[in-house]
């Protein structure tokens, strides 16, 4: 459709009362001069209690499960008595209640069978979105606004991989424009929730964690959106995480490869599969903060000419480094690597990096740290007979690392960048353990000892020169009876 925006609200961005008004006004301003589509998330940490709540049925907690659901009830409770007026509090506040039962539902089947089903989990969690769009659809209409709840289960179409599925684009596309095209052509805001989707036959699903970025894009890739506005609570996409570097500064713009990147090693702001569906159309996406809209953010984009040739450098603390290394001439170093890779993947664990070389026949690859256990159950139980012969090494696993990625597309074909970022590093006398960059030059991968991890990224982006320059001094102080100079323009 023609001219149209679809704006995504993160977590704390409708998380509270105040924060649903403000993100009601953002979309509003917009929505009268364009037509609007809305995806929203839970609000922030909503998701994380109700994956909580589930483990707590799992294990028989009934305890742990209604006090879970206490909080549950009262903060979405509380947000409603301070956004609705009283004319509307008793029907919302049954919406609110129905979800909330719904949910309730399903993990009191989870006690009954000792058991959490990653199918139920899916069809559960995306209960924080669908209480996130009842409050703000319900409070645009308090406020004037045509608006429609939409839960994305009628839009966006997915595989069957519960708890990480993927779009299929061509049906997706025919669902939402079947479902949302007549919404928007009769001037009603639909109010979408992030995070879920649906099977061809269904079943719901979920696209990850932090998965409502990628559901918006999807959800503009299938509407052929003119653009996509993200609204976070940070100011935009920064050249390094700004607690470990205090002079990290926004970017301005940036490519869609060097977003999924950063997005990947460690960035927060975007989550690593928002850009994917948005390439064929070349659809502009904002990064923007909603607690300073005025602020202009960061522009994502297929290409720019805004050329540097570093963009930013991301890092990630909890990661560990698993290694593998043959211990027999029968099995070689491209065996090893193709049986672990092989196992690794049909878990869906995410290799963060991955690098071998020598002689020896070593190999190693990056995991997160929360997706450790689940690789080294993979390993041991895929490889348990090459271990049991002693084909392979005992596997060994390195906690005490840290990921830095410096990132730039425009890293590409230049000679000696490589050498200044180890130099860097290497100036902080933190020593490397494993390395890589892939062909396409758009990220070099160093992983570092942990506690040497904040260390290495200051002087990495330092060495890139990626810090906000010094302020400007360009309004000396007058002196008495002095003249202010002007600033001049060029
Ligand atoms: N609420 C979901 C999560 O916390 C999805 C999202 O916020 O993007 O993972
Ligand atoms: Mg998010």
């Amino acid at each position: 459709m023609k001219n149209l925006l679809i704006m995504k609200f993160g977590g704390t961005s409708v998380g509270s009362a105040e924060r649903f008004r403000a993100a009601a006004r953002l979309v509003v301003e917009e929505a009268r001069k364009r037509p609007v589509a809305v995806v929203v998330s839970a609000m922030s940490r909503i998701t994380d209690l109700l994956l909580d709540t589930m483990r707590h049925a799992e294990a028989g907690d009934r305890a742990g499960m209604a006090a879970n659901l206490a909080q549950l009830r009262s903060r979405h409770e509380q947000v409603c008595r301070e956004l609705l007026p009283e004319e509307r509090q008793a029907a919302v506040q049954a919406q609110i209640g129905k979800r909330i039962e719904e949910f309730e539902r399903i993990v009191n089947g989870m006690a009954m069978l000792g058991e959490r089903p990653p199918r139920s989990v899916d069809e559960a969690v995306v209960a924080g979105e669908r209480l996130s769009v009842v409050l703000l659809s319900e409070y645009l209409k308090a406020q004037g606004t045509a608006a429609e709840g939409v839960d994305a289960r009628e839009v966006v179409v997915t595989d069957a991989v519960f708890g990480n599925a993927s779009p299929l684009m061509e049906p997706t596309r025919e669902k939402a424009r079947a479902r949302l095209l007549p919404l928007l052509r009769q001037g009603t805001l639909p109010v979408i929730t992030g995070f879920n989707g649906a099977t061809a036959d269904g079943r719901p699903t979920t696209l990850g964690r932090g998965g409502s970025d990628f559901s918006a894009s999807i959800v503009a890739a299938a509407l052929d959106a003119a653009e996509l506005w993200i609204w976070t609570d940070v100011d935009g996409i920064m050249s390094a995480d700004p607690r470990l570097v205090p002079d990290a500064a926004v970017l301005a713009e940036i490519t869609y490869a060097e977003a999924a990147e950063l997005a990947y090693a460690g960035a927060k702001v975007l989550h690593p599969r928002t850009l994917a569906p948005l390439a064929e159309k070349k659809i502009p996406v904002w990064s923007k903060n909603s607690f300073a809209p005025e602020k202009q953010g960061t522009r994502i984009v297929p290409s720019t000419s805004q050329g540097t040739t570093t963009r930013a450098v991301a890092s990630l603390g909890k990661v560990a480094l698993i290694s593998l290394e043959s211990a027999s001439p029968e099995l070689n170093g491209v065996q090893v690597m193709a049986r672990a890779l092989d196992a690794i993947a049909r878990r869906n664990v995410e290799v963060l990096l991955v690098s071998s070389s020598s002689y020896r026949q070593n190999f190693c690859f990056l995991v997160r740290e929360e997706e450790l256990e689940r690789s080294m159950a993979a390993l041991e139980g895929d490889l348990a007979l090459e271990l049991a012969h002693h084909y392979l090494e005992p596997i060994r696993v390195d906690r005490e690392v840290g990921l830095l990625a410096a990132v730039g597309e425009g890293m590409q074909g230049k000679s000696g960048l490589a050498g200044r970022i180890f130099t860097a590093i290497s100036r902080v006398q933190v020593n490397i353990i494993a390395i890589a960059q892939g062909s396409s030059e758009l990220t070099i991968a160093v992983v570092v000892r942990r506690d040497g991890l904040e260390k290495a990224v200051q002087a990495v982006h330092a060495e890139c020169g990626l810090g906000q320059r010094p302020p400007v001094p360009v309004f000396p102080f007058p002196r008495e009876g002095g003249k202010v100079p002007s600033r001049g323009r060029e």
